[in-house]
């Protein structure tokens, strides 16, 4: 496989070709098709993350084929085309993962970051953090929909219908934050949703 590799923090990636990785119990090998750049790529790159395992292949927007499947994985099969979001594995014991918010995970590992992502010819992925997009037969549009496009999803969702404003443990309104709003806004037209823009700079509307 080929792939671009950050060795450390502020330096140029580094053209490398290595063997194609093979997939651990519960994982999955994938072709990469395309692969978005978003803006904490370039965190990691400049080392403003913690936690960063180097080397790394950064890139968390991945969609891929599945071509090759770990002992143990029944879904996503052979062929399909999947996404590959930041969120790469999580530890399914802590307290957040019995609750359903693995989001939250105490020892999470993230893609690109924790473990290689798809700024490459293939990747490795935990088999419950790849997810079969069927019906999506344009791998380079699919691929912000993968971050920015989960979080809008997401936050959608957590709105139900829209008639009740969320806040956080503090009492702030959670807004979406700059170019995200842009993928959500697309994301709520599919979804039929009422959804109003507000922002806390008044230089925008
Ligand atoms: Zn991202
Ligand atoms: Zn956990």
């Amino acid at each position: 496989m080929k792939a671009m590799v950050l060795t450390a923090p502020g330096q140029q990636l580094a053209f490398v070709e290595r063997p194609d990785p093979t997939p651990a119990p519960g994982e999955i090998g994938v072709r990469v098709e395309a692969r978005g750049v978003c803006r904490t790529d370039l965190h990691i790159i400049d080392g403003e993350l913690p936690g960063i395992r180097l080397p790394i292949v950064p890139g968390h927007e991945i969609v891929g084929i599945v071509d090759a499947v770990g002992p143990g994985v029944a879904s996503p099969r052979l062929g399909q085309r999947v996404g590959i979001p930041w969120l790469g594995h999580t530890c399914g014991a802590c307290p957040y993962c019995k609750a359903h918010r693995e989001n939250l995970c105490d020892r999470p590992l993230f893609t690109g970051h924790s473990r290689d992502g798809g700024f490459a010819t293939h990747a490795v992925a935990d088999a419950a953090y790849a997810f079969p997009l069927v019906g999506f037969c344009d791998p380079v549009a699919a691929a912000p929909l993968l971050c920015a496009g989960l979080i809008g999803w997401r936050s959608l969702k957590l709105a139900g219908e829209g008639r009740t404003p969320i806040h956080d443990d503090a009492g702030n309104l959670i807004a979406l934050l700059h170019h995200v709003d842009d993928v959500t806004a697309e994301v709520q037209k599919a979804m039929d949703c009422d959804t109003r823009s507000v922002s806390a700079d008044s230089r925008r509307t």
